[in-house]
């Protein structure tokens, strides 16, 4: 599977108007000369919860805060993503975090300041708020959380994913 072959799979399964966005996004950091893989869109309250039980109940060390459900990822209204450099991963690269984030933030993309790979909905302030909505496909196939194998996710788990 090729990088955008992989980001596509990963917009599967997000919520149609922030998908919109992320494609727009994602187009317009192309036209700019930006390589990126979104390595993960729509999580299930399942697969959240089996991170939270990480460091907690099961083996591991602690990697997110959040529970199935208190994440914008479990509504299909996240994805994480990193520059590539030749083809591969760079987790370190943040002056491309930074531009990214700039076209994000122009689309109604938000940065959150604790975990430099995610952009979420803008137009919705709090998981909370999201919690309340009819369901979107909450039983949506699982996606792949998987960072590229060649490198490690340091900035994805500094101080918690969401
Ligand atoms: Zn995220």
């Amino acid at each position: 599977m090729t990088t955008r072959e992989r980001s596509l799979s990963n917009l599967s399964g997000l919520e149609p108007s922030f998908r919109k966005k992320v494609e727009d996004w994602w187009a317009e950091c192309e036209a700019d000369g930006i390589e990126l893989l979104i390595y993960c869109g729509l999580r299930t309250f399942k697969e959240q919860d089996d991170l939270y039980a990480q460091g907690r109940t099961e083996a591991g060390r602690i990697i997110t805060n959040a529970r199935g459900g208190q994440s914008f990822h479990n509504y299909g209204r996240a994805i994480d993503y990193v520059p590539l450099k030749d083809g591969k991963a760079d987790w370190d690269d943040d002056k491309t975090y930074a531009r990214a984030q700039a076209i994000g933030a122009k689309l109604g993309l938000r940065a959150i300041s604790w975990e430099t790979p995610h952009l979420e909905d803008g137009s919705v302030a709090s998981w909370r708020d999201l919690a309340k909505m009819p369901t979107i496909e909450r039983k949506a196939p699982s996606m792949t959380l998987k960072a590229p194998a060649n490198t490690k996710p340091r900035k994805a788990i500094g101080r918690g994913l969401r």
